[in-house]
């Protein structure tokens, strides 16, 4: 098997940019758009010293804006209030929240609270598709004079010392074995003065950038869930146009931690899913399937009879908070968004921060180019500028939220109402972390029927109408690439996959993965004997990729690393 990575030895056409934002999601788009507002004002009060927006570029790995981006999503407009006076006259919102609900649930039984928790309101808040909300911040950011490169990827940080100093972007026309096809073109290499990187979850540039300089070396690990989102149409009366109905409980027991939300939109469509938290035990934990067992508790099957499954997709989000951050900014870099881990775990929600942070981050690129500054120290701005910002009032109220759930939900519970009193703290002043992948039990520590998670367990089998197994359910994601390239799922050793992971997990790859991207195939053929001694070897189709990169994170070896495929391949959300 042959894995992408940029091709060696090869000429490159040259860019220099001034500011090179890689990724065109909520954050990156705000850190745009305010960058041009900033620019456009210090034009007009120094015409003789103007700032040019002809060297600021947005990557985009889409074939077009928002394609990639999913969420659930209920928007709390609180930055973009402060980004753009007069959106909301403007921006698709499909829904203003004016009616809640939470229920926790047990295998036949629902229990509603009677009152919505209060971290958990969302009164007055927007119910969005955040694909097209985003699309619509990527006109704006187009209007304000911005360059978008739409199908273009960031592939690999270049350094100069500890000094970023830009990007290779994706090679185009690679086939499968590594070779130039006659389309072949080569990627960019772009110099920019400041890369701000707004990936999304578990970018890949990000990642690289953390193991450069040991980013988390003395913080919390990131923590993760995924969410696995179907979007419905349903008769008409089922769930009101700005309905919120938020779940606690089954098919999840009382030792994983996740829940479901369930949020009315306008022209009968209802977005739904269930986001588990990436740090189970049973190694045969399938987050789609916990969506499809979810759907058949009798008051979400109740409210979904007759409806019909117009859309699929998956997404992780960084749960950590704010003692997971890594540090923001260095010589030449800042991070943003979700790539940082600016998400509320305890309110599932992030776009609100994400917008805030591409805001801050722009300011400092700002005060960059104003100073022709772009160091550490200068950047460091960024950070200070976070610390003393709504991110961080909001984020450390809630620092101790998710770690207090890593002895299970009533524990969990208990911490969180601790936390209340002590405005965040809780027993300790840090609640520690531990990397989720680094959970996942051995399957001879397990019962072997499942026990009381039997129904987490292997994969979906679907009925075709209130649930789906995963092929079906991927075919509404509107996932394609180009077949004839290396896979972008890059695995260091195929050798654990065929032979330890085999006995001790059972490839757990073939679970988590909610775009059967993997699959464990009977080997047969001459080097079976040698490169699967179990008989079993590991199969990729990564043309199902969504790109939610639950394998980078959740894989027990960590030999699992995620990388851009060709660009302008991936998911086609539209109205998720
Ligand atoms: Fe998500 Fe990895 Fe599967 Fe792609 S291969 S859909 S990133 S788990």
């Amino acid at each position: 098997m042959i894995f992408r990575k940029p091709l060696e030895g090869i000429d490159r056409p040259q860019m220099d940019a001034d500011v090179t934002i890689v990724g065109g999601g909520p954050a990156g788009m705000a850190c745009a758009l305010r960058l041009s507002q900033l620019i456009d004002a210090h034009n007009t009060r120094f015409p003789d010293a103007p700032l040019t927006k002809d060297n600021i570029y947005v990557l985009e790995k889409a074939r077009e804006v928002g394609q990639h981006q999913l969420s659930g999503a209920v928007l709390d407009p609180r930055s973009m209030d402060e980004l753009l006076p007069g959106w909301r006259d403007e921006a698709p919102l499909d829904a203003q929240v004016d009616h809640e609900s939470f229920y926790f649930l047990t295998e036949k039984k629902s229990y509603r609270a009677p009152l919505m928790p209060p971290p958990m309101m969302d009164h007055g808040n927007y119910v969005i598709s955040i694909n097209r909300f985003v699309k619509w911040l990527g006109e704006k950011v187009e209007q304000a004079g911005i360059t978008l490169f739409t199908g273009f990827a960031g592939s690999e940080l270049k350094f100069d010392g500890n000094c970023v100093t830009g990007l290779i972007t994706d090679d185009k026309g690679v086939d499968k074995t590594g070779q130039k096809k006659s389309n072949f073109e080569p990627g960019y290499e772009l110099k920019s003065k400041v890369t701000v990187l707004a990936e999304g979850t578990r970018g890949s540039l990000t990642k690289q950038l953390a193991q450069k300089f040991d980013l988390y070396k003395d913080r919390n690990p990131q923590v993760y869930g995924v969410g696995v989102k179907e979007l419905w149409e349903v008769p008409s009366g089922r769930i009101a146009k700005g309905e919120v109905i938020l779940t606690l409980g089954w098919p999840l027991t009382t030792k994983e931690y996740g829940g479901s939300w369930m949020y009315g939109s306008k022209d009968n469509l209802v977005s739904l899913g269930y986001v588990t938290s990436l740090d189970y035990a049973d190694p045969r934990t399938d987050p789609q399937r916990v969506l499809q067992e979810w759907k058949k508790h009798p008051l979400i099957a109740h409210l979904l009879e007759g409806g019909k499954m117009i859309r699929y997709g998956a997404k992780s989000v960084p749960y950590g908070g704010w003692f997971s951050l890594p540090p923001l900014a260095g010589d030449g870099w800042m991070i943003v968004g979700d790539s940082a881990g600016f998400l509320n775990s305890q309110r599932l929600k992030g776009i609100h921060l994400a917008i805030k942070s591409g805001m801050l981050a722009a300011e400092t690129a700002f005060s960059a180019l104003v100073a022709n500054k772009f160091d550490a120290e200068k950047l460091q701005e960024y950070k200070l500028a976070v610390d003393a910002s709504w991110i961080k009032d909001e984020l450390w109220e809630v620092r101790n939220f998710h770690q207090g759930f890593e002895g299970g939900l009533i524990a969990g519970l208990i911490h969180t109402g601790l936390q209340q009193m002590t405005g965040g703290r809780g027993l300790h002043r840090v609640y520690p972390a531990h990397a989720g992948h680094t959970r996942m039990e051995h399957l001879d520590q397990l019962p072997e029927n499942g026990g009381a998670r039997a129904q987490l367990l292997g994969r979906a089998k679907g009925d075709g109408k209130l649930t789906f197994d995963k092929l079906t359910d991927l075919y509404h994601s509107g996932t394609k690439h180009e077949e004839d390239q290396p896979s972008h799922l890059v695995i260091a050793d195929t050798n654990i996959c065929n032979t330890k992971c085999v006995t001790e997990f059972g490839n757990p790859c073939q679970n988590f993965c909610p775009a059967n991207v993997y699959e464990m195939e009977e080997a047969t053929g001459a080097d079976a004997a040698k490169d699967a001694p179990l008989g079993k070897r590991i199969h990729l189709n990564p043309s199902n990729c969504v790109h939610c990169k639950t394998c980078d994170i959740m894989d027990p070896y960590e030999i699992i690393t995620w990388v851009p495929p060709e660009g302008g391949g991936g998911p086609n959300y539209d109205g998720m």
